[in-house]
């Protein structure tokens, strides 16, 4: 029953966003020379969200499938490179590290690095974590170089992604979309119409008075989730108890010196603090839990980071954290904010738009679905989240700030058990357990371990065949190997200037 194949010949995206036009990108390119109509509808009177500047690598691939290259999307977004995060003041306001997108370290003998990095730590040596890691290294240095396509070892190996101007990037899915003949209405919708029967959405009504119907609805409405929640009244699965910042004002200002191939997220009193580099300006914003800081004093606390003259008013958002509890719905399925939200911590929303979106693809790879697909999308994309709300909770629960209660509180609130697990296994092994649909990897884990200095108490034991002098020799020669490639790199303006028509 559950495998019964419904035909789709008319899809309607309602948003034309980030998520909506992406989505209408990518089926546009699989529709193109068939008979499967896209409409897209949003409205301009009402606008989008208008954040969600920084990404994670997944991007890059998601653009390159639709045939365009870094960089176009560098230059027609305003885009700098992104070689990883920069923590600042998660361990007390000194403290700072990168999560970068690349390994630390080179594997020997099917053994991952860090086992090895642990036994010569245990022995007094000092050396950072962090110079094992090509991607720090080259962000530390504000330098930027594509990576090798065949890089000759671990070593080597980073990855990046873009800090883009979402308005601009949209802007370009939009024109991708069109050109494949998508057809856009830009008006309110005012209601969706149901079927008595299955309770499906049958058709919309639209302020303009036309009614549209399709056999596939794609939610992209932002946080007013029109379809899956205003209408299907699909539920929320609210993670508040895990994750207590609930508030984001977001503001611009002049970009002040060179831009750096990075994102900051620098810990406040009761939240954290970003600043995204664009080539033209700088995105900031402060995300914080209201019952830890008042708006006013969360606002004054992010404009003293703030070097460059301000460009617009601050924006506030107010959010929950959590999601939808079904992403696909009847015949409506939700991409991006409509599906839920995690803090931008990690820059991740765009990501999960990304990774459904591929999932949607390969579903109506024969122009139909059945339960059974949403049944797998729902699963999928439970986990997908789950995994990212484990890596976001992990921050706080290991921050080492001793300045507000709320800091406290974070360290002491109870966690997943999928996390609990996770940082048991790591102390008591050094082990990073991986589940599936994790769009973070071991190196990624590490980083943040280290960085908020969570030590792993034990290593694998089947290297006590190397002596301390051996490692000692082959972890300086890594070091140095980095050290001297980063060196030898160009600087990311120099990159920007050479290829996107950057001037300072
Ligand atoms: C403070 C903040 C910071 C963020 N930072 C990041 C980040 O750094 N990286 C990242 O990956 N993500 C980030 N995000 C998330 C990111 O902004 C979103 O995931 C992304 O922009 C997608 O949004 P969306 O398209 O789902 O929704 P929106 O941009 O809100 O678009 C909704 C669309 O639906 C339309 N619409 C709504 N109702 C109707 C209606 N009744 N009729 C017709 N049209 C309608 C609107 O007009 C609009 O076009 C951030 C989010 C916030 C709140």
């Amino acid at each position: 029953m559950n495998a019964i194949k419904r035909a789709v010949k008319d899809i309607i995206i309602v948003g034309g966003g980030t998520s909506g036009w992406m989505t209408a990108a990518t089926l546009s390119q699989q529709f193109k020379n068939s008979t499967v109509n896209i409409t897209l509808i949003e409205s301009s009177a009402m606008g989008t969200i208008g954040v969600g500047e920084a990404t994670i690598p997944t991007l890059r691939r998601f653009y390159t499938k639709l045939g365009f290259s870094d960089i176009e999307v560098l230059k027609a977004t305003n885009a700098t490179c992104k070689l990883g995060i920069k923590f600042k003041g998660w361990s007390g306001d000194e403290s700072s590290f990168i999560h970068p997108f690349g390994l630390f370290g080179q594997e020997v003998n099917s053994v991952a690095f860090h086992h090895y990095f642990t036994k010569l730590r245990q022995s007094g040596d000092t050396s950072p974590f962090a110079d094992y890691s090509l991607g720090v290294k080259l962000a530390q240095n504000n330098k930027f170089v594509p990576p090798k396509i065949t890089p000759k070892n671990q070593l080597e190996i980073f990855d990046w992604a873009l800090h883009f101007d979402a308005g601009l990037f949209a802007q370009l899915m939009r024109d991708y979309s069109i050109s494949n003949g998508v057809k856009l209405v830009d008006c309110k919708v005012e209601q969706a119409n149901l079927n008595k029967i299955t309770g499906d959405i049958e058709s919309l009504q639209l302020e303009n008075g036309l009614t549209l119907s399709a056999d596939l609805f794609i939610d992209c409405s932002g946080f007013s989730a029109l379809l899956i929640e205003k209408t299907l009244k699909t539920g929320y699965e609210d993670w508040s108890q895990y994750l207590v910042c609930d508030t984001a004002v977001a503001i611009q200002s002049e970009l002040i010196g060179d831009p750096v191939p990075y994102t900051i997220s620098h810990a406040q009193k009761a939240g954290w603090q970003w600043q995204i580099p664009l080539q033209n300006r700088m995105g900031n914003g402060i995300v914080f839990s209201h019952e830890f800081v008042s708006k006013d004093e969360a606002i004054d606390s992010m404009l003293k980071n703030i070097a460059g003259k301000l460009l617009n008013e601050p924006r506030s958002f107010s959010f929950t954290p959590g999601r939808r509890k079904k992403s696909w719905n009847k015949n409506c399925i939700a991409v991006g904010l409509a599906s839920g939200f995690l803090e931008p911590l990690e820059s991740t929303s765009i990501a999960l738009v990304e990774t459904a979106i591929e999932k949607i693809s390969s579903f109506l790879a024969e122009a139909e679905f059945s339960q059974e697909d949403a049944d797998k999308f729902n699963y999928a994309m439970a986990q997908e989240y789950e995994r990212v709300r484990d890596f976001i909770i992990l921050h706080y629960k290991l921050n080492g700030r001793t300045d507000s209660p709320m800091w406290q509180h974070c360290r002491d609130l109870a966690i997943p058990q999928t996390l609990t697990d996770k940082i048991a296994a790591f102390k008591s092994k050094g082990d990073i357990i991986r589940y599936p649909w994790e769009i973070f990897g071991k190196d990624s884990w590490l980083a943040i371990f280290d960085g908020l200095d969570f030590k792993a108490d034990a290593y694998d034991k089947s290297i006590d065949k190397f002596s301390i002098e051996l490692l000692s020799n082959e972890l300086k020669k890594m070091r140095n190997g980095i050290k001297t490639n980063a060196e030898n790199t160009q600087t990311h303006s120099d990159f920007l200037k050479q290829y996107c028509g950057f001037k300072e």
